[in-house]
C-alpha cells in the first residue's frame, strides 16, 4: 500500500476543533494535487450515531449511501467537496458488533477473544479499509480525548500501526490548547506538555503539535513547547481561533502546516492551488449586505443540532455575497398569540426537519405567517410536512390535518406511512440497512428526484434531475395530490415513478418550497446548494 496515514489525536480538552483541523488539513492536502480520503473513529458505544439523540450529540449526518454518521463527516464533504460513506465513521460499538459477531460465529476457533489483539485487530482493518483508490494520504481522527478509557483501543491500534507501515507511512498529529492566562499575562504550555507525555505513556510520540491558541505562538513559545514535548522545533504550530471555519485551511497553510506534512511524509506534494479558498476567506469579509434568516425547531439551545443547515446558509450568503445572521426560534415557545412577534422583521424563515411531535404546532404557525406574510419559506423533511399540514387545514380546510405521526387517527393524513409501499420500501431499506449493520426501515441515503422546469426548484437546480438525500419515514399522502393543487400547491419535485413527492412550492408566493429531503447535506462553500442559494437570495432582496 502506498498510501500514508495521518493520524489526529486530541489532548487537554474537548471542542478544540480536531474534525476542522483534520478536514482543513486534507483541503490542503488536496490543493496540492493529492489525493486524499478521511476517516472518523468515535470511541462511543453506539453501534453508529443513528439512534443518538441530537440534544447531546448534535445532528446525525446522512452520507449518499445512506450511513448515519458522526457530524464531523460533513466537514470533511464540505472541506473536500468528496462523497463519505459507510467506510469513513467506525464507532466502538461497531468494532465490537462486528468482533462479537465473528466470535458467535466460531470464527475465532474457540481462542479467548480480548481487546489486544482482536479488537485492536479489528481496529486496524476499519482504518485500511478507507483507502480504496490508492490514496496518496488517509487522515485519520480519533475522536475523544487522550486519557479517556474508551479512547485506549482506537490509540492502541494506531501505535501498532506505525510497526506494521514503516516510520515512514505513518504521522501523528496531536492537537492541544495553549491557554492565555490573564492573570499572569502569559500563554500557558503545560497542559499540552502534560497531553503529550499522556500520549506517550501508551507508546506514541507526536510528530506535529498542532496548539489552538487565541493568539499566535511566538517562536520562543513554539520552541519551549518542542524541546518539552520532544518534537522538531519546527513542527508545533498555532491554529488560532477564526471569525469563521472556512479560514482555517488559509491560516494553517500560513502557518506553513502542509508544507511540514508533505516533507515528513514525503508526499509528492505541488505548489498548493489555494484560489478558492482565498476567494472564500475574502468574501467572508466583504458582504454587500445582511440577511436575518429565523430556524424555527426544537434544537435551537444546541447548534451543532442543525450543524449543516447552518452551514448551508453560510454558504449560500458567500455566494450571494451576504451576511446570513441567523435568530434560532424555539417553535415549543411559539402561540397563536406571538407568532408575529416572534417573526417580525425576518426577511426568511427555515423550519428544519426533526422527529417527534413536540413544537410542531409552533412550526406550523410559523409557516401560516410565513405564507401568508409572503415572507420566504424553507421547509426542510418535517418542515415540508409541516407545510403540507398547513395548508391542508388552513387553506383546504382539512380539519385537523395530520402527519400520522404525530395523530395516528387522524381523519385527514396529509403525511402518512405508505402502506403499499411498506413492503416494498421495507425490503429495499433492509438491503441498505443490513450493509450498515442495522435494522430500520427509515429511508436513508441518496434517491433521484425529477425536477419540474417551469417551477423554483426548475430555476434553481437547471437541472431535470438530482439525487438528494433522506432520512425519513413518512411521505405525502398522494391520496389528497388534486386538493392541494387546485388550491395552488405545486409538486415541483417526485420520485421518478411519480409515487413519491419530493419537492412542494405554491404558486402565490414569492419564494416558498418545501422537500422531503436534506439538501443541507450536499451544500459545501465551493458549491453552495442551489436550493439554499436561491432561499438565501430572495430573502435578500426583502432586506
Ligand atoms: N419525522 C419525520 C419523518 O420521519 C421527518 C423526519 C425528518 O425531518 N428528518 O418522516
Amino acid at each position: 500500500m502506498k498510501t500514508k496515514f495521518i493520524f489526529v489525536t486530541g489532548g487537554v480538552l474537548s471542542s478544540l476543533g480536531k474534525g476542522l483541523a483534520a478536514a482543513s488539513i486534507g483541503a490542503l492536502l488536496k490543493a496540492r494535487g493529492l489525493k486524499v480520503t478521511i476517516q472518523k473513529l468515535d470511541p462511543y458505544i453506539n453501534v453508529d450515531p443513528g439512534t443518538m439523540n441530537p440534544f447531546q450529540h448534535g445532528e446525525v449526518y446522512v452520507t449518499d449511501d445512506g450511513a448515519e454518521t458522526d457530524l464531523d463527516l460533513g466537514h470533511y464533504e464540505r472541506y473536500l467537496s468528496q462523497p463519505m460513506s459507510q467506510i469513513n465513521n467506525f464507532t466502538s460499538g461497531r468494532i465490537y458488533y462486528s468482533v462479537i459477531t465473528k466470535e458467535r460465529r466460531g470464527d475465532y476457533l474457540g481462542g479467548t477473544v480480548q481487546v489486544i489483539p482482536h479488537i485492536t485487530d479489528e481496529i486496524k482493518d476499519a482504518i485500511k479499509s478507507v483507502v480504496q483508490n490508492d490514496e496518496d494520504v488517509a487522515i485519520i481522527e480519533i475522536g475523544g480525548t487522550v486519557g479517556d478509557i474508551e479512547g485506549l483501543p482506537f490509540l492502541e491500534a494506531i501505535r501498532q500501526l506505525r510497526g506494521e507501515l514503516g516510520k515512514d507511512k505513518v504521522l501523528y498529529i496531536h492537537l492541544t490548547l495553549v491557554p492565555f492566562m490573564k492573570a499572569a499575562g502569559e500563554l500557558k504550555t503545560k497542559p499540552t506538555q502534560h497531553s503529550v507525555k499522556e500520549l506517550r505513556s501508551i507508546g506514541i510520540q507526536a510528530d506535529i503539535l498542532l496548539c489552538r491558541s487565541e493568539v499566535d505562538l511566538s517562536q520562543d513559545i513554539k520552541s519551549k513547547i518542542a524541546l518539552f514535548c520532544n518534537v522538531d522545533p519546527d513542527a508545533v504550530f498555532t491554529a488560532r481561533d477564526v471569525n469563521s471555519i472556512y479560514e482555517l485551511p488559509m491560516a494553517l497553510y500560513e502557518e506553513g502546516l502542509d508544507q511540514k506534512i508533505a516533507i515528513m511524509l514525503k508526499l509528492p506534494a505541488k505548489n498548493p492551488n489555494l484560489k478558492k479558498w482565498k476567494s472564500i476567506a475574502h468574501r467572508i469579509y466583504h458582504p454587500k449586505g445582511k440577511v436575518d434568516i429565523a430556524i424555527v425547531g426544537k434544537y435551537v439551545d444546541l447548534k451543532e443540532s442543525y450543524k449543516s443547515l447552518h452551514e448551508a446558509l453560510i454558504h449560500a450568503g458567500l455566494e450571494n455575497e451576504l451576511e446570513v445572521s441567523l435568530r434560532y426560534v424555539n417553535s415549543e415557545s411559539i402561540s397563536a398569540g406571538n407568532v408575529m412577534r416572534n417573526l417580525q422583521g425576518l426577511q426568511g424563515i427555515l423550519v428544519p426537519g426533526g422527529f417527534g411531535s413536540r413544537g410542531v404546532e409552533g412550526k406550523i404557525l410559523a409557516i401560516q405567517y410565513a405564507r401568508e406574510n409572503t415572507v420566504p419559506f424553507f421547509g426542510i423533511c418535517l418542515g415540508m410536512q409541516c407545510a403540507v399540514i398547513e395548508f391542508a387545514r388552513n387553506v383546504l380546510g382539512f380539519d385537523r390535518a395530520n402527519s400520522q405521526e404525530f395523530d395516528p387517527d387522524t381523519e385527514y393524513p396529509v403525511i402518512y406511512l405508505m402502506k403499499e409501499w411498506f413492503d416494498f420500501r421495507n425490503n429495499l431499506f433492509q438491503k441498505r440497512s443490513e450493509q450498515s449493520n442495522k435494522g430500520g426501515t427509515m429511508r436513508l441515503g441518496a434517491y433521484p428526484c425529477v425536477i419540474r422546469p417551469d417551477t423554483l426548484a426548475g430555476q434553481a437546480y437547471e437541472t431535470e434531475q438530482v439525487m438528494e438525500r433522506h432520512r425519513h419515514r413518512y411521505e405525502f399522502n398522494r391520496k389528497y395530490s388534486m386538493d392541494f393543487e387546485e388550491k395552488g400547491m405545486i409538486f415541483s419535485g417526485l420520485s421518478p415513478d411519480e409515487s413519491l413527492v419530493e419537492i412542494v412550492e405554491l404558486k402565490e408566493h414569492p419564494w416558498f418550497l418545501g422537500c422531503q429531503f436534506h439538501p443541507e447535506f450536499r451544500s459545501n462553500p465551493m458549491h453552495p446548494h442551489p436550493l439554499f442559494r436561491e432561499f438565501v437570495r430572495t430573502a435578500g432582496q426583502g432586506a
